[in-house]
């Protein structure tokens, strides 16, 4: 399996999970234009992308759907509260920056799907869209994780955690940089709310009881503001450290089509 990231952060996210038969991506939060050039950087025909998975309706998550499902006639997957045919019949935003987004088929938790080889569960996250998941990636006995825009972790996806070959989880800020940065007390507190998103040490904590030495890390989702790629790696590795870990392989990815490739 190969998972790679195209786009990280609140400029846009996508990533690409592939087996030897079959590619899907998570979220499109950019341009067809940056997403063709990322896959073809990565020796990817966009052509070959077999489904799209989306875990919510933020704009860095979802503004792209339209326009890739356009160009590409790829079908796309996501939570019946993420569509617009919900958002046309309910009405209302889940929160910030939430949009209505075009899907073709809905995913359920606790329900697979089947593309390809590849296998797919969504785990429910606590965030402030309508019914955001995290998606778990499965390929014979080898599973990846995708695990952006959470504000606090649960039972069920630290048990997934520990059955990953590799896991790309957020990372988002470091506590103090958000604290003592420029953004306005309301964003502050969304960012470290319970449906926020996942600090340093939040991220860290949840790997430190789930994954073994050798399991590959992406740290995901970092912001610009209020965090580094030095400090997310710090906390992730100090803290598995502590609990007798060596944990050398874990990467925090940059904004747009990171060059790092994981294969398990
Ligand atoms: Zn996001
Ligand atoms: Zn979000």
């Amino acid at each position: 399996m190969l998972i790679t990231s195209l786009a990280s952060g609140s400029s846009g996210n996508s990533t690409l999970v592939c087996s030897d038969g079959t590619c899907i991506l998570v979220d499109m939060g950019i341009s067809v234009k940056k997403t063709n050039a990322a896959l073809q950087s990565k020796g990817i025909n966009p052509r070959k992308i077999a489904a799209l998975f989306i875990t919510h309706g933020h704009s860095d998550h979802a503004s792209g759907v339209h326009s890739f499902r356009k160009a590409f006639k790829v079908p796309v997957y996501g939570t019946y509260e993420t569509s617009d045919i919900y958002v046309d019949r309910r009405g209302g935003y889940g929160g910030f920056q939430e949009m209505g987004v075009e899907l073709d088929n809905f995913i359920k938790e606790g329900e697979d799907k089947q593309i390809g080889d590849l296998t797919i569960e969504a785990v429910r996250v606590s965030h402030d869209a309508r019914h955001p998941v995290a998606y778990f990636i499965h390929n014979g006995n080898r599973n990846v994780s995708v695990i952006t825009d959470l504000g606090e972790s649960n039972a069920l996806l630290e048990r997934r955690v520990g059955e990953c070959n590799a896991v790309l989880i957020e990372a988002n800020h470091d506590p103090l940089m958000l604290e003592k940065g420029p953004y306005p007390d309301m964003l502050k507190l969304r960012i470290r709310g319970p449906r926020g998103h996942l600090s340093n040490q939040q991220a860290a904590k949840i790997l430190r009881g789930a994954v073994s030495e050798d399991t590959p890390v992406l740290l995901a989702h970092l912001s610009k503001i209020n965090n580094t790629p030095q400090l997310a790696i710090q906390a992730v590795h100090g803290s598995l450290r502590e609990s007798g870990l060596k944990a050398e392989k874990i990467r925090a990815l940059s904004p747009y089509n990171d060059p790092t490739e994981i294969r398990i």
